[in-house]
């Protein structure tokens, strides 16, 4: 592999341009740099890799070029950009203080300071990881830093900004840098592998970036580690077996066991992730890191917090419909804690079974609210029944709606009533029933209704008494199923099915037998004193 550069070096960026996910920071760079407005001391502070020492050699290059161009890059051209483009100007000075952080370092440094640039403008001290210098170290660098020669621009970086002493921060212009978004990885991945051509899967980019929470520089030692394990080309199924990484996928099979109460199903599931040599205690991390991108998934003012590709996320908030927010927060708290046990715990794996367990009791005692339109549609028809106050004339049975709105109601007319409806109104209708005509409790339990279309409803009795009885008060059941129906327009058949029609339209003796048995218990004593068949 002669003339291998790593990805990090070889596509790190020269202008403030191309710099990724800094652009604010940048802008106040460049614009400082038009207007000649340049500090003697910078901190640049921010996480490793995302791209402290390139903005700052990008910027002693640009405040040393000859012929800056209008928008405040660099030109690359003349001989002062050369020389930095070739490592060979004498106007950058890198120290690492981490592997250089005595006095001695330092002296020789503040040494050098004092002697102006041959060629260029400035001499530019870049001093990297600066929170590792020791407090001497830290002393003697003060006394150059209150007063710099005016040719000197110290740009410190670090990681770790609360390490570093008042006296210094204060005489610094400090510059944040973000961590960068898994979607600006993406694409610079993205755009590197074009370049190289090697094919990479989306889902597995995404993977990259998420491991190099917001580093670039982490982003593409895995990218190249992943080129040198399966030669040009990155896909999701490499990366999930190179990387060690529990797969997502994994998490939507568990929460499917959880919303089907399916325990033996989660069981198998874990088992399988075991086999794949995930300990028990990533599984857990994982779960509870998973229900919380469930739960931001569920409010659109938080699905930004989740970081990821489109298509993953679309999975995520489909899932997180499924779920009360309720039982995502009881569900994070419970994982907290099984993580919390972990060390304490003997058996490991039943551990996390029984964290599945209580899971899926916790979903059945929080089992998914209805969906937020239907509640409100549901709504709506409430109060637009309520709204309209029936009277009834008398005897004549007619009608009167107050603000009548005759479309509306032919809306209703033509609903079929759904299978709830049909249930609660069957049961008032019987209750009425046997309030009002004279029938058994029994009887009126036993006889059927059926509701069909255009609000015509069919109540069907067995014997010839209940039809007279039914019969006689037909026009108040009417009315009842008016006022339930909020129509004027209602049609009601009563009729009489014969029991002997009944037992001849059931097909099976089985069925017979407890079509029987409904009317006469006691024939179950008499099948098994006699032991008869059936
Ligand atoms: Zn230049």
């Amino acid at each position: 592999m002669e003339n291998y550069i790593v990805s990090s070096r070889k596509y790190r960026p020269i202008t403030f341009k191309s710099v990724i996910g800094q652009k604010s920071l940048v802008t106040t760079l460049k614009n400082a740099i038009k207007k000649k407005k340049i500090a003697h001391a910078y901190l640049f502070c921010g996480p490793r890799g995302v791209g402290k020492t390139t903005c700052a050699r990008i910027f002693a290059k640009t405040i040393n070029c000859t012929c800056l161009k209008i928008d405040g890059e660099a030109c690359n051209e003349c001989e002062s950009c050369k020389s930095f483009k070739e490592n060979r100007s004498y106007n950058i000075y890198e120290l690492d203080a981490a592997s250089n952080n005595s006095v001695d370092n330092i002296r020789y440094l503040t040494d050098q300071v004092r002697i102006p640039p041959q060629i260029g403008i400035y001499k530019v001290y870049i001093i990297d990881e600066v929170h590792m210098l020791s407090t001497s170290a830290f002393n003697a660098f003060l006394k150059t830093l209150e007063e710099p020669p005016e040719h000197v621009v110290f740009i410190l970086a670090t990681t770790e900004k609360y390490k570093i002493i008042p006296t210094i921060l204060s005489r610094c212009q400090i510059y944040n840098f973000n961590r960068i978004t898994v979607n600006d990885i993406i694409n610079n991945l993205e755009y590197i592998a074009k370049k190289e051509n090697i094919y990479t899967e989306k889902e597995a980019l995404n993977i990259i970036a998420q491991k190099a929470e917001g580093g670039m520089r982490d982003a593409l030692t895995i990218f190249d580690q992943m080129i040198n394990f399966s030669s040009s080309k990155i896909t999701y199924k490499s990366i999930v077996e190179n990387l060690n990484i529990l797969d997502y996928k994994y998490y939507f099979q568990l929460s499917k066991s959880i919303l089907t109460g399916n325990i033996s199903y989660g069981l198998l599931i874990l088992d399988e992730i075991i086999k794949n040599g995930f300990d028990v205690q990533q599984i857990i991390v994982g779960l509870a890191d998973f229900f919380r991108d469930v739960m931001i998934c569920k409010d659109p003012q938080t699905i930004t917090l989740f970081e990821t590709s489109a298509t993953i996320k679309t999975q995520y908030l489909n899932l997180s419909k499924q779920f009360q927010n309720i039982f995502l927060y009881k569900a994070i708290e419970l994982s907290n804690e099984y993580e919390l046990n972990y060390r304490h715990s003997i058996n490991k794996r039943l551990l996390i079974e029984l964290l599945l367990i209580r899971l899926c009791q916790l979903y059945s005692q929080y089992p998914i609210e209805k969906n937020k339109e239907e509640i409100i549609k549901e709504q709506k028809h409430e109060n637009f029944l309520k709204k309209k106050q029936v009277t009834i004339n008398g005897n004549n049975s007619i009608l009167k709606l107050e603000n009548s709105n005759s479309s509306k109601i032919n809306i209703l007319q033509q609903q079929v009533l759904c299978e709830n409806q049909q249930n609660d109104l069957e049961k008032e209708l019987k209750q009425y029933i046997y309030e009002e005509c004279g029938l058994s409790v029994k009887q009126s339990q036993e006889i059927t209704v059926k509701f069909l279309k255009h609000n015509h409803v069919q109540i069907i009795v067995f014997n010839s008494e209940q039809l007279d009885e039914l019969n006689l008060k037909k026009n108040v059941i009417k009315d009842f199923l008016y006022k339930k129906l909020q129509s004027n327009k209602i049609e009601l058949d009563i009729l009489i099915i014969e029991a002997k029609q009944i037992y001849d339209s059931i097909n099976t003796n089985m069925d017979k037998f407890e079509f029987l048995t409904k009317k006469n218990p006691s024939l179950i004593t008499f099948v098994k004193t006699f032991n008869l068949k059936y």
